[in-house]
């Protein structure tokens, strides 16, 4: 059962790698900077070009009262000998104070150039672009997730700035970043045109990973309402608040559902991380099935789970300032915790933890190449900026399938017996009339073994329960191993034990009941003697109109088996009537087909 969904889920992930991958070759802007001459802070369009990442080409000035004005601001950077400025540090974090970038743009030809100024880290409270316009005027444009989206001049979840360079001019434009949240400058310009197409194939690639989330969220939806494990109800709702974080991170939230609501963008996005977390912590103890493996573990996991549930009103009343570092921490603390409960799972060989720690070690490895990009360690490619999100549809593809993984081990346990290790009655339930019915419809033959063990309670009142449990057990390890598939053998109750035979006539499910009886008489059981009865009955040795009606037959004959002195094969023979229901017949006939026995009165 396992095995269908496995494969097709790596088809899938080579799918989705494979298409990542021609995007990667297709869709990276290729930057065309050599062709720029660039200087500190002024950059040149005397060239064409369509994109440049400003990495090196503007001076930040830190206002740490957050209070200069831009007039303070443009003097600063006039005293340029005298002020302290870092150089392309873009990676600011957690700051109160107010940062302030100065770019000019030099167009020395005859035409004005119209460029687009893009900051691409969308979650930046206060964003301000200051230009001087006729006679020295400011003007200033307001943008900032803590303003509605209709301040924006172009409707996009980054921050776009058209601008227009004059012709044979040079144009300075200051930006004020001010965040409670951690700040990255990442700013580039682009060629109208350009952006464009980057814009389309940017849109289509989230289109897909949100495409991915929203499949995962219904299949596991209905496969929650038709199983009721509610493992996949966690899973489901994990992801749900996870995508809903990610779109929150790249601004895609506040631009499509709530574009005139900031507040509920900022606080959203704390929100629906810890709702995240809890339904991560949740899911992962309850598939690695922590609370039965670690009383400590599903302790700590209890604890972290509180504390992101107190952390949502928190988030909603405390200055975000104060609560992104505290999210931030609370989930550095949980990631290890996940990673530690996988490995601890895994070493004792629970199957399903297995694709879990294969799900983590994606998304962590994705985490890791995201941050080596941060720090400047990778460049800045197609994969490194989107890592993350690959990263993270892997590691939901992969925990579906340790849900699947789950599932059949549940289902395989529900289906075995504990102390034999051989199918249970449910399982003999739940195969034998699905057997008797394709017997019927194939009109091919089926056969029933009913083995019943000899004086039992005699050894159990001798040895001792465990003495009997051994010989229990090592009666149906000679039983398994003389019934080869397509024949199922079931621990049917207390000594008791059923043979399906699929596709058997009666003398060949003869020989392998003798065959049983023999080695169990000739062989000790756990150092006992042990003998059996056996009853058997099949469906080419009468007509029988349900598979209870064959039950009944095997069984009459295992009764006249032990009634015959046990230590015996009993077959059920009804010669010439065919019409009659087998139920209907009192006295069937009764072969006994072992001769010679004497009764096992050795235990
Ligand atoms: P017969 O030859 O007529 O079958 O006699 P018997 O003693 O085998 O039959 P009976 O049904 O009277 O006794 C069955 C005994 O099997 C009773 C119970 O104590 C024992 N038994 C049932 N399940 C288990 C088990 O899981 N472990 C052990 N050790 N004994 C069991
Ligand atoms: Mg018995
Ligand atoms: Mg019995």
């Amino acid at each position: 059962m396992a095995k269908i969904p496995t494969r097709t889920a790596s088809t899938l992930l080579l799918v989705v790698l494979a298409i990542i991958i021609s995007f990667e070759v297709h869709a990276q802007p290729t930057a065309t900077a050599s062709s720029l001459r660039t200087e500190s802070i002024k950059v040149d369009l005397n060239q064409e070009f369509e994109f440049l990442e400003l990495d090196n080409n503007f001076k930040l000035y830190e206002d740490v009262s957050a209070s200069a004005t831009i007039d303070d601001v443009a003097q600063v950077f006039e005293d340029e000998a005298t002020t302290q400025f870092s150089v392309g540090d873009t990676n600011i974090g957690y700051s109160s104070s107010a940062w302030w970038v100065k770019l000019s743009f030099h167009n020395p030809q005859s035409a004005p150039k119209e460029i687009i100024l893009r900051q691409a880290y969308p979650l930046i409270d206060n964003l301000q672009l200051w230009t001087r316009s006729y006679e020295s005027h400011w003007s200033v444009k307001q943008y900032g997730d803590k303003f509605p989206f209709s301040h924006r001049e172009i409707y996009h979840r980054e921050f776009l700035f058209p601008l227009i360079i004059p012709a044979r001019s040079t144009k300075e434009y200051f930006l004020r970043y001010e965040s409670e949240g951690s700040l990255d400058i990442a700013l580039s310009i682009h060629e109208p045109q350009h952006l464009l197409s980057f814009v389309g194939t940017q849109q289509l690639i989230y289109g897909l990973y949100y495409g991915g989330f929203m499949v995962l969220v219904l299949y596991n939806l209905f496969i929650f309402i038709a199983v009721r494990d509610k493992a996949f109800l966690y899973y489901l709702l994990y992801i749900f608040f996870y995508g809903l974080y990610m779109g929150a991170h790249n601004g895609l939230t506040f631009q499509y559902f709530w574009p005139n609501h900031p507040q509920i963008g900022n606080e959203g996005l704390l929100v629906t991380l810890s709702l995240s977390l809890v339904f991560a912590l949740q899911f992962s103890t309850d598939i690695l099935n922590i609370k039965e493996f670690s009383k400590l573990l599903n302790r700590i996991a209890k604890c972290l789970m509180i504390a992101c549930v107190v952390a949502i009103p928190a988030v909603l009343t405390m200055p975000y300032a104060f609560m992104a570092p505290v999210m931030t921490v609370l989930t550095l603390t949980i990631m290890p915790l996940f990673f530690v409960m996988g490995v601890l799972r895994l070493a004792s060989g629970y199957r399903p933890a297995r694709y879990f720690m294969l799900a983590w070690t994606a998304l962590i490895f994705s985490v890791i190449v995201y941050v080596l990009k941060v720090f400047g360690v990778l460049p800045r490619t197609f994969f490194t900026e989107n890592g993350f999100q690959i990263g993270s549809i892997i590691e939901m593809v992969l925990l579906s399938l340790a849900l699947g993984s789950r599932m059949t081990e549940l289902k395989q346990q529900s289906h075995t017996d504990a102390l034999t290790e051989i199918g249970n009655r449910r399982r003999f339930d739940d195969v034998f009339p699905v057997e008797f019915e394709r017997a019927q419809r194939n009109k091919q033959p089926l056969a029933l073994l009913m083995i019943d063990i000899d004086y039992f309670k005699k050894l159990n009142d001798t040895f001792g329960h465990d003495a009997g449990d051994q010989a229990l057990r090592a009666v149906a390890t000679t039983i398994k191993t003389l019934t080869r598939k397509p024949m199922l053998p079931c621990r049917f109750g207390g000594e008791e034990f059923a043979v399906i035979l699929p596709r058997t006539d009666s003398a060949a499910a003869k020989i392998v009941a003798e065959r049983i009886r023999q080695t169990i008489a000739e062989k000790p059981m756990a150092k006992r003697e042990v003998t059996v009865s056996v009853g058997v009955a099949s469906t080419d040795m009468g007509y029988f109109t349900s598979s209870r009606a064959i039950m009944n037959a095997a069984d009459e004959c295992l009764y006249l088996a032990k009634e015959m002195g046990r230590n015996r094969v009993c077959l059920f023979s009804e010669a010439p009537q065919k019409q009659a229901p087998i139920a209907a017949s009192k006295t069937p006939l009764l072969e006994n087909t072992t001769e010679g026995n004497e009764p096992n009165a050795a235990v």
